[in-house]
């Protein structure tokens, strides 16, 4: 018997699982280039990720896997991060720890509100909605943080539980003290209050660098060669190149959704499971212009739902390379899913009268590019559904030796690091079979 193990996907989770295997791997990538969600687009001299992406790993694998081998080529930046309230007013993020900036009658509200929550007995939290009730109180809640949620996840905040809220880096929506609301409040001074208060960037080539120490591990891979059909009872994989596979053990880091799809002989149970999982897609709309000085700060979030983007941020304010000398760059961010279809027309220009309304982009700005990069999955939304889908999908999956890996195989909220180590855990799983 061989002891090969097939890992399907090249992005982060697929590499790492095949660095963590050495010789026995083969690598799968649908796409002519590795990197998955980690890969930098290069368009006229402009470099764009996939969204925003910035480094801030600071585990074992991290370590391994980006600052010894990359250390010296990243460029570290204390994040600026900033809210949209409209009409070009910005104030820096969270809106929890700088209520300053919106304004006296609804930092009052908020902070009210806060210390109202603050006061209430114990209650049992549930849902997000009930987390942000009792964390932050009505206003803050209804007037941020559930706006930001319909638009990212484009559900309702009841909708989704509270499984996702935490991480080892860190809470991902940080609870104020009173006394750190009360000071955001009434001092206009930047507050910080988040697990992303520093990050690193590679000084050039774009976030996509990061796949370099991986592909040094890496000897057999296929790229342009994507999954189009699983025989799960022969363990048979055809390819997009008309090649077919016959595999003892195989990792996959295709999303769920379609793994499933392209799997016939799934059992009905797990085709329904699939069915269930809510996730939501990005499309980027990249646009470059001739100036530098673009902003505010590295990122910005929109909560007005006539505003197309949930976030916007300025790649070329990353690394000089990612911009042509005396030009600057945007990313917007769209997000669509099966709830909220993806609205295309005139989306560009949409997305270049919001940025004009907020006044990111000035009316006598030279656009000398315009690229969009679509994301058909970004984020997985935390739904009531997904632990009971998951755990049937996983079962059966493991039952015919497919082994789930990677942010869209494990299905979760992977930043880039924990991909790596999914990859690892796969690899030793697949390894002590
Ligand atoms: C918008 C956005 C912003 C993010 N920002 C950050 C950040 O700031 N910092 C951070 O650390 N992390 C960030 N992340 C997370 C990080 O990008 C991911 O965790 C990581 O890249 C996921 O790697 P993966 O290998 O698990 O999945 P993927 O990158 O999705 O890799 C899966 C691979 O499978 C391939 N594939 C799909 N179907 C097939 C098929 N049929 N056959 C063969 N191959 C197939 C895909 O093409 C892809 O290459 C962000 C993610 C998103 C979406």
């Amino acid at each position: 018997m061989s002891d090969e193990v097939i890992v399907l996907g090249g992005g982060l989770a697929g590499l790492s699982a095949a660095y963590h295997l050495g010789e026995r791997a083969v690598v799968y990538e649908k796409e002519p280039y590795l990197g998955g969600h980690c890969r930098t687009k290069r368009v006229d001299g402009f470099n764009f990720d996939e969204g925003a992406h910035v480094f801030f790993g600071k585990d074992d694998i991290s370590q391994k896997f980006v600052w010894e081998p990359l250390g010296p080529e990243m460029h570290s930046f204390r994040a600026e991060i900033w809210n949209d309230y409209g009409r070009g007013r910005f104030g820096r993020y969270p809106v929890q720890a700088n209520a300053h900036a919106i304004g006296p009658e609804a930092a009052t509200r908020c902070v009210v509100d806060f210390i109202a929550a603050a006061q209430e007995p114990e209650r049992e939290v549930r849902t997000y909605e009930d987390w942000c009730y009792t964390s932050f109180g009505r206003a803050f809640s209804e007037e941020f943080m559930f706006r930001y949620a319909r638009k990212v996840w484009t559900v309702e905040p009841r909708e989704m539980n509270t499984e996702w809220l935490g991480s080892k880096v860190g809470g991902r929506i940080s609870r104020p003290s009173i006394e750190q609301v009360v000071r955001g409040a009434v001092d206009p001074e930047p507050h910080e209050l988040n697990y992303l208060t520093e990050f690193w960037y590679p000084v050039e080539g774009g976030f996509g660098r990061l796949i370099e120490p991986l592909l040094k591990g890496v000897n057999r891979v296929h790229t342009g060669c994507g999954v189009e059909r699983i025989d799960s009872r022969a363990r048979r994989i055809a390819f997009s190149d008309g090649s077919v596979r016959e595999y003892e053990r195989a990792i996959s880091t295709i999303p769920l959704p379609a793994l499933v799809r392209m799997t016939p002989d799934a059992p009905e149970e797990v085709r329904e499971a699939a069915g269930k999982l809510m996730w939501t897609s990005i499309r980027c709309v990249n646009i470059g212009i001739e100036r530098e000085d673009i902003g505010p700060g590295h990122w910005v979030y929109f909560y007005d739902e006539d505003v197309p983007f949930f976030r916007i941020s300025f790649p070329s304010k990353f690394a000089a390379g990612n911009a042509p000398p005396g030009c600057g760059s945007v990313t917007c961010e769209v997000a669509y899913s099966r709830r909220k279809p993806l609205d295309e027309r005139g989306l560009v220009e949409r997305c270049v009268e919001a940025l004009r309304a907020a006044g990111i982009l000035k009316r006598d700005d030279r656009i000398v590019v315009e690229d969009g990069i679509d994301v058909p999955y970004a984020y997985v939304v935390f739904d009531f559904e997904r632990a009971e889908s998951l755990r049937v999908i996983h079962a059966w999956m493991r039952s015919v030796g497919l082994e789930p890996c990677g942010r869209f195989g494990e299905w979760g909220y992977h930043w880039s690091f924990e991909a790596i180590e999914s990859g690892r855990r796969a690899a030793e799983s697949v390894s002590t079979l």
